[in-house]
């Protein structure tokens, strides 16, 4: 095998252990993980990053892109953009807030279209379940969609309705036929239904609005269905703790669920959000600081799985100062890696840990063989940071297209040195290379 790259560091993170080593890629793969003086063979070049840790590159499988249709939100090119800037090396994108959503191949096919000129990293997709759509999700799982998203209570765009509990257990079974995945934003909109709404600037209002009955209620239907039907499911952004317990419970009988939950509801509290500060708006909410304390004990208990981002932008004139009608998104896709690690570091946990919850959990949830861990035979993909490194947010030296965030003025942990794709260094500090990502499809 030639070896046409070492990169070598005092840190590297490895399935095992962080220890001294000099990794050698070649081809874009990993071939070996060789001690730190091992020998560097003829023809290879040697990058060595010094005391600068090398984690596998993160993999973000909530990530609403909005390309084409609502490109002006975010796109491709500026998406992926971030992401690298980030640490993140691959994403999935969701099938919403696109037009068109990614409900049948002819839209996949359309999508993946437009992104493959604009991708600076991997990029796979999500497919959309429907009511009026049973019959396609057997042909997208065949044409390379990692699974599917649902929602039980209404979305926010038209063009992407919710599924009732009987259309949830079609769908369900018909994924279930295919060993597929759905993965389900669950909120259940009869409690939602009956929840106060009141407009305006007051955050407490918004919160009142999105209880934590309706989450816990969705979450304890889509086990009983997941049960009863043998499907597996996946619990989108967790934010009610209170649905732990009956989570485990669920783990623990053996029901095929995984959860993941969002750097936003791990990092900010409800108490900390302004008047009128909807860039801290999204569904389900950012709960007190005791859920957040309750959320982190269930990421060390392993009842949630992994942390993604669910980057959800908009253009500026969407979120308006009212909570009731301001557009639910929160955009982090650039800052997930530095806020969760700022977090975790403060609670006793480890960088290790972090990349098991950002990098490996989320590769074995789309079933990334070749993401999410530094070994032989993955991807060449790192994040390469120092992990002590500071810096303060500040919007303007984001590449999410729309420049709006929660994180602004936070000053967090962890700086991103370079990040590298398939063994090509695409992000050196700051400055980024020209698009060299690949679409992913399942099973390629
Ligand atoms: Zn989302």
């Amino acid at each position: 095998m030639d070896v046409n790259l070492v990169l070598r560091s005092t840190r590297v993170i490895t399935p095992e252990e962080t220890r001294p080593a000099s990794i050698a890629v070649s081809g874009g793969t990993i071939a070996a993980v060789l001690p730190y003086d091992a020998e560097v063979p003829a023809g290879a070049r040697l990058e060595d990053v010094g005391d600068d840790v090398v984690l596998p590159g993160l993999v973000d499988t909530h990530v609403h892109v909005n390309d084409p249709g609502r490109t002006e939100w975010e796109g491709f090119w500026t998406a992926t953009r971030a992401a690298a800037a980030g640490g993140i090396t691959t994403l999935l994108d969701m099938p919403l807030n696109s037009i068109p959503p990614t409900t049948t191949v002819e839209n996949l096919r359309v999508k993946q279209d437009v992104a493959r000129a604009k991708a600076h990293i991997d990029v796979g997709f999500w497919g959309g379940a429907l009511p009026d759509n049973v019959k396609d999700l057997r042909p997208l799982h065949d044409a390379g969609v990692y699974g599917f998203k649902c929602f039980l209570s209404p979305s926010g765009v038209d063009e992407f309705p919710s599924l009732d509990q009987e259309q949830l257990a079609n769908s369900l079974a018909e994924i279930a036929g295919f060993d597929g995945l759905m993965i389900v934003h669950a909120e259940d909109p009869h409690h939602l239904a009956a929840a106060p709404q009141k407009s305006g600037l007051a955050y407490a209002d918004f919160l009142a609005s999105r209880p934590r009955d309706a989450e816990n209620t969705a979450i304890e239907n889509l086990v009983n269905q997941a049960r009863r039907l043998g499907a597996r499911v996946h619990v989108l952004h967790l934010s009610s703790s209170d649905a732990l317990p009956l989570i485990a419970a669920a783990k623990a009988e053996g029901v095929k669920i995984t959860v993941e939950s969002c750097p936003h509801f791990l990092t900010l509290t409800a108490e900390e959000v302004p008047d009128g500060a909807t860039e801290f708006k999204c569904c389900p909410p950012i709960r007190e600081a005791s859920n957040q304390d309750a959320l982190w004990q269930g990421l060390a208990d392993g009842v949630i799985d992994c942390i993604v981002s669910d980057h959800s932008p908009s253009t500026a004139d969407l979120k308006t100062p009212d909570f009731a009608s301001a557009w639910g998104g929160i955009s982090s896709l650039q800052l997930g890696l530095p806020a969760i690690w700022t977090e975790a570091k403060r609670r006793g946990h480890s960088l290790e840990d972090v990349v098991r919850w950002m990098s490996e959990a989320p590769a074995r949830l789309a079933g990334l063989s070749r993401k999410g861990a530094i070994e032989a035979g993955r991807d060449a993909d790192f994040a390469v940071i120092d992990p002590d490194a500071t810096f303060t947010v500040d919007p303007a030296e984001l590449q999410h297209r729309n420049r709006i965030t929660a994180y602004a003025g936070k000053t967090l942990s962890g700086v991103v040195a370079s990040t590298w794709l398939r063994g090509e260094r695409i992000v050196d500090h700051g400055t980024l290379a020209e698009p060299s990502g690949r679409l992913l499809e399942r099973n390629n």
